[in-house]
């Protein structure tokens, strides 16, 4: 029997879940409160790769790696249908010190990751090689027109305020100045606000509110994703220069952001001089869906018997969607 699929949220994870769910055949409905991509997801760095995997559970770095394998197979599954190119580059990660060398290197060994010593403006640096990084924008627009293609309802300006219950099943969920949306099995997708549809999850997942930067375009040429203490940069195809990200417990504030932008600006030009006297051209941030120790939550509810959690990936929901996503699809699909 043909089911259909509510996905709640459409960003990374909504995305590549409506993906996996149309490979098995299943027809697929994204419902967005806003536009496709339009929170964090589109707010990323697009660092495929834990920062600092050595500092979690192994678990974590689990649901990451092999990322980059996924994504090169959807840039020329993109490409070829939308035309965008989502700018995946090969550019490895150079630390900058202060640093725990053995600690890296024997985390690398364990991982079969090449770390190799290198430099960079007279610092002595660790370069982690074949990391990958991402265009964030360019792939949720890519991503946005291939689930049209493949055969995706998306209802967008939509949001999601409740559900229609009938004991342990969801029936529909009511979607604000729309109407009841009914499906046979429903997913919650929806980022740093899963809880306000599922207060159960509040006590698990909740905003962080990451800001970045950009500056104008320059001469500076960086080869590689260059980190220090929590702190990139790195560089897109047209030159751009992104300096990422904050970590702050503001709730959803807008608010205040001056702080975080002249923060991140010291520290970038802390670690490249020559960005000093550079102008920010742009500046934003997302709310990434927090979760202690980034352990996303993807499993069915704990009630309803029809309804699906995909959420909570913290810092990393760009490079662990493709995992998360094919994981919840076997349980949506078994
Ligand atoms: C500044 C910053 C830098 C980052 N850098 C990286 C990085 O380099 N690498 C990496 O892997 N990850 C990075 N991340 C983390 C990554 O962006 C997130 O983990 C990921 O985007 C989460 O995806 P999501 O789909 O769960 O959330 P979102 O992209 O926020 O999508 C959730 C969607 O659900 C919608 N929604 C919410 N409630 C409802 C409702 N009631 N009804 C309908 N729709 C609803 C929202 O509008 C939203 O579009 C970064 C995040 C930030 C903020």
């Amino acid at each position: 029997m043909n089911q259909k699929v509510v996905i709640i949220g459409g960003g990374i994870i909504g995305c590549l879940t409506a993906i996996e769910l149309v490979k098995k055949s299943v027809e697929v409905l994204v419902v967005e409160k806003s536009s496709i991509g339009n929170e964090a997801s589109k707010a990323a760095g697009g660092v495929l790769f834990p920062l600092m995997p050595w500092n979690y559970e192994s678990f974590v770095y689990g649901l990451c790696k092999n990322s980059s394998k996924y994504y090169i197979e959807l840039e020329k599954i993109l490409f070829d249908n939308t035309n965008i190119d989502i700018e995946l580059i090969n550019s490895g990660i150079q630390i900058l010190p202060p640093f725990n060398n053995d600690e890296i290197v024997n985390w690398c060994k364990n991982n079969f990751i090449e770390a190799e010593k290198s430099s960079f403006n007279n610092h002595k640096t660790l370069l982690i090689k074949d990391i990958f990084q991402v265009n964030p924008p360019k792939l949720m627009r890519a991503l946005k027109i291939y689930l049209k293609k493949i055969g995706v309802d998306i209802l967008e300006n939509s949001e999601v305020i409740n559900f229609e219950q009938n004991y342990n099943k969801v029936i529909a969920c009511d979607v604000k100045d729309f109407g009841k949306v009914y499906g046979d099995k429903f997913i919650i997708a929806s980022g740093a606000w899963s809880s306000q549809i599922n207060e159960k999850l509040s006590k698990f997942v909740y905003p962080v509110r990451g800001q970045v930067i950009q500056y104008e375009k320059s001469d500076i040429k960086l080869k590689h994703i260059i980190f220090r203490d929590g702190t990139y940069i790195l560089q897109r195809k047209d030159n751009s220069i992104v300096v990422g990200s904050t970590l702050e417990n503001v709730g959803f504030s807008k608010e205040n952001v001056e702080e975080s932008i002249n923060f991140l600006n010291s520290r970038a030009i802390s670690m490249i001089h020559e960005l000093k006297g550079l102008k920010i051209e742009k500046h934003w941030f997302g709310f990434r869906p927090g979760t202690e120790k980034n352990k996303p939550i993807v499993k069915v509810d704990d009630f309803f018997d029809n309804l699906f959690l995909n959420t909570g990936h913290h810092r990393y929901g760009i490079t662990m969607a493709p995992h998360t996503a094919t994981s919840l699809v076997d349980y949506v699909t078994c």
